[in-house]
């Protein structure tokens, strides 16, 4: 078997550099482990940040009768959604005992709720329809750079098979077998793998209006709105390894936390689960043959979006390479200006939101969100990459907040790698 491109992984980069791939005439085999392209199995809030300038572009949800068409401005194209969606207007972190910071969009909604498998099912309905072919049940092993093409090991039903073609898409997500075995992760730094359980439940009664509402603190958890907008609501909780932790704190915030009075009624529709590796992102994302796209080459999340724009790109990529050469470098200069944590300042901004405890013990979270109780704070898009900053901000702002936490607040803003390392490996021993 031979072909222009092989893309490993068919999540939402892995798809939409299908598409771009096949729409630009280059024979386009995609090979996924899943069995059903279609069906998401990585946990998932689903919110879709709609930021002006995030990864350098604007990106919006445009609603036509009968469809809505995902549009991203500045890079001039536009994937079609027929899912589930709606805005949410609010959202809310909550300190252990239940003080509220609330926020609400300025005449406009903070993001959008979308359908991941409605993500997935639409990309792929675009791919085929270009004349994509797909391999699934199909799990790449390693691969390979050989003289003038590339090849990957796959094992299918027990045999192996080796794929060959002249260039090689990456797009595998967090903890790529490829990127490992092209030897790429001894240019990284290893940040840590956490594992976590999304479980959706039917019949939730929560009191608060639909959007993102996240428990912070010893005991984390994250709610999340189904797309459908009714009762449904995802709820995702990560911990250390071993990932028996994610289901001891599920049960905490099911049975007996503050939250627990809106699931009496509820039962679970789904479970998934996922573990995440994360190191420092991949600053030149190609070896050879094969080009690392989207969460492959990240630094934790690169967001639906965000794997779409890079699948996009490495369309553009490949064909450019294959053309004239320089297409890989050139995908190159797109990805470590767009992606925040490329850049050293933002390394580490989503990093920081997992460490607020232990930096912050229980109460001195109680007591800094005691000081917004009340009050609704009102705000732009969502856009999880500057959220800490402007939560640390808020915070400050308050009259009246004692200096010595006032201190420690303005201290996490500028907190660096090495500190984060160390409040990692102390909330590690602490769970141990
Ligand atoms: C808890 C959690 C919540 C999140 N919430 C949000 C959110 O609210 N909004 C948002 O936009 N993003 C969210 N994300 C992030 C988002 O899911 C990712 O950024 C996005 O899915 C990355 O896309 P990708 O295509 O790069 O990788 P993935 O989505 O991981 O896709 C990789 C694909 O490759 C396949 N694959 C992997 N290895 C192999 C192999 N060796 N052989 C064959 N196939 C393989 C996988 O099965 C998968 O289909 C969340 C992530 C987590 C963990």
């Amino acid at each position: 078997m031979d072909f222009d491109v092989i893309i490993v992984g068919g999540g939402p980069a892995g798809l939409t550099a299908a598409w771009r791939c096949a729409e630009k005439g280059l024979t386009t085999l995609v090979i996924e482990k899943k069995d059903r392209l279609d069906e998401n199995k990585r946990a998932n809030t689903c919110y879709l940040h709609i930021a002006p300038g995030m990864y350098g572009e604007n990106i919006s949800l445009r609603r036509m009768p009968g469809e809505a068409r995902l549009v991203f401005e500045k890079n001039g194209f536009s994937l079609r959604y027929t899912g589930e969606q709606f805005d949410y207007y609010d959202s809310y972190m909550l300190s252990p005992s239940g003080h509220k910071v609330h926020y609400r969009g300025n005449n406009q909604p903070l993001g959008t709720v979308f359908d991941m498998d409605a993500i997935l099912s639409d990309l792929l309905r675009e791919a085929s329809g270009r004349g994509a072919g797909f391999l699934t049940s199909a799990l790449v092993v390693s691969g390979e750079n050989r003289g003038n093409r590339a090849r990957v090991t796959v094992k299918k039903a027990g045999k192996s098979l080796l794929v060959e073609g002249r260039k090689i898409l990456v797009c595998e997500g967090l903890s790529s077998r490829v990127v490992e075995k092209l030897g790429l992760n001894k240019k990284r730094e290893w940040l840590g793998k956490a594992p976590f359980l999304q479980y959706t439940m039917e019949g939730t009664d929560c009191p608060l209006e639909p959007g993102p509402i996240s428990i912070k603190g010893s005991r984390r958890i994250i709610m999340a709105p189904d797309a459908t907008g009714k009762n449904r609501w995802s709820l995702i909780t990560s911990s250390t390894l071993p990932a028996k932790g994610c289901k001891t704190t599920m049960d905490y915030f099911l049975n007996d936390s503050i939250i627990s009075p809106w699931f009496k009624k509820a039962y679970p529709v789904k479970k998934l689960a996922t573990t995440v590796e994360i190191f420092t992102p991949l600053l030149e994302p190609y070896e050879g043959h094969f080009l690392i796209v989207g969460e492959s080459a990240g630094c934790a999340e690169t967001q639906v979006h965000g794997a779409m724009l890079s699948g996009f790109w490495a369309g553009d990529a490949v064909y450019e390479e294959l053309l004239n050469g320089g297409g890989f470098k050139s995908y190159q200069r797109k990805w470590v200006s767009a992606f925040h944590w490329c850049k050293e300042e933002w390394r580490h901004a989503l990093v920081k939101n997992s460490i607020l405890y232990p930096y912050f013990k229980d109460e001195e979270l109680d007591y800094l969100f005691s000081l917004l109780d009340g009050q609704v704070v009102v705000t732009g898009p969502s856009n999880p990459f500057t959220s800490m900053e402007n939560l640390m901000n808020l915070f400050l702002a308050q009259p009246g907040i004692e200096k010595e936490i006032a201190r420690k607040v303005e201290r996490l803003k500028t907190i660096g790698a090495e500190d984060i390392k160390k409040l990692r490996q102390e909330r590690l021993r602490r769970h141990l």
